[in-house]
């Protein structure tokens, strides 16, 4: 096996057992490796450490399978992986509510670059580092194996595959399946997921805590669902009784699945409204003509995917928030997300309190949101917790 040679003094985040290795911090590798080929992980002593998967397209040059460095990467262990974490959400208390979970989670599963969710009897694949991509197949097997299911779609089209140096590529991998929407249960509610051109992987499962929250805060308000996406958090709202909900978001075909979600329940289709807009655009129109809501949900797509974008997406967040406050009629509540993995839950916390600030609104955190159980974060990564959110009392 080739090595990497660490750095004087860099290997202290590997004894952290953080998964990533910046190129900043590697000294040499041995020859040149493959994309994805697995290095033995050594100190400036030339003590082994790690073994790893190469990239030498990413600034995560690579990122760490093992933190016991005698571990063989073969098909095993990604069986065991896979196993370990499957197995690990069927003990989830959300497995009894739902058959669509997060089955792996990259790293904090211990797959980097692997992200796979469970859709009914459909799996949902993402390889999006070079590590991943080379394992591709034993994975495949592997999941195949620890859940039983035969439909597998791939959905390699996030961009951070461009990163790693990788092209897009999506497609039935396993079974040959022509249902690409699957309907799905949650917590009662019937969704249809579009899993070959639905956003992500299809459907928002980092959100299932927090919509059966909104579910619980609901009766008798009046909701306004900012994105809503294909309907999670404005049909759990009605669910939850709801005066009246309106839903809002810029996506045609995500606004088709929505109404379609609608027509799967039974709630009351009068009491709801899906429009096509832009947030930013409606929520002036809305505060213009007076509307007020007593509920309204801001669950906007990632403003910043690194912390390099922050900036900007600052003014984003602190837009949309500024105006809900405006919407909010007396005692109203604000659920306000960000799934920027580039902002703290410290800075968006003092965006969303510099909003309520030149809104002249007075706000207090009553709940703080995070993803669910099946988005583990692993202690070592910390950059895993990408999902924050405040339930704002006004
Ligand atoms: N809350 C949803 C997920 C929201 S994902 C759920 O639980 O399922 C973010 C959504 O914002 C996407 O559907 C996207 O189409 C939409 N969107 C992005 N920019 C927008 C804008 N400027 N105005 C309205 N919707 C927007």
């Amino acid at each position: 096996m080739k090595a990497l040679h660490l750095k004087a003094g860099r290997e202290r985040s590997v004894l952290r057992r953080h998964p990533w290795i910046f190129s900043g911090a590697v000294e040499r590798v041995d020859g040149a490796p493959e994309p994805g080929e697995t290095l033995l992980v050594k100190n400036a002593g030339g003590q082994p450490v790690a073994v790893a998967a190469w990239s030498a397209a990413s600034q995560i040059r690579a990122r760490i399978w093992s933190f016991d460095p005698k571990t063989r990467v073969e098909a095993p262990f990604f069986a065991a992986a896979v196993a370990r974490a499957v197995k690990a959400r069927e003990a989830l208390p959300a497995a009894r509510h739902t058959n669509a979970l997060r089955l792996v989670h990259g790293e904090s599963d211990g797959l980097p670059g692997v992200i796979v969710d469970r859709y009914a009897d459909v799996l949902v694949a993402q390889f999006l580092s070079a590590g991943a991509e080379r394992w591709r197949e034993a994975i495949l097997d592997a999941l195949a194996e620890a859940t039983g299911c035969e439909a597998i779609y791939e959905r390699s089209d996030a961009e951070v595959r461009a990163l790693e140096g990788l092209q897009p590529r999506t497609g039935f991998v396993r079974g040959n399946h022509e249902a690409r929407r699957c309907p799905i249960v949650e917590h009662g509610l019937n969704f249809r997921v579009d899993v070959e051109a639905g956003q992500k992987t299809g459907f928002f499962l980092d959100q299932r805590d927090n919509r059966q929250r909104i579910r619980a805060l609901a009766a008798g308000r009046e909701v306004l669902d900012g994105f809503c996406y294909t309907g999670g958090f404005a049909l759990s709202a009605l669910a939850g009784g709801a005066r009246r909900v309106l839903a809002l978001d810029s996506s045609g075909p995500a606004l088709e699945v929505a109404r379609e979600n609608l027509a799967a329940n039974a709630l009351e289709a009068s009491r709801i409204a899906f429009e096509q807009a832009d947030v930013f655009a409606q929520q002036r129109k809305l505060r213009d003509a007076g509307a007020k809501f007593d509920l309204v949900i801001l669950d906007p797509p990632k403003f910043a995917p690194t912390a390099a974008q922050a900036k900007n997406a600052a003014r984003a967040y602190k837009d949309i928030n500024l105006l809900a406050f405006k919407l909010l009629a007396p005692g109203g509540l604000l659920a306000t997300f960000s799934c920027s993995g580039g902002m703290s839950a410290e800075l968006f916390q003092s965006i969303v309190a510099g909003a309520a600030a030149d809104a002249g609104a007075d706000g207090r955190v009553i709940e703080r949101f995070h993803g669910g159980a099946d988005h583990p974060v692993a202690l070592s990564f910390p950059e895993g917790e990408y999902l924050k959110g405040l339930l704002v009392s006004t």
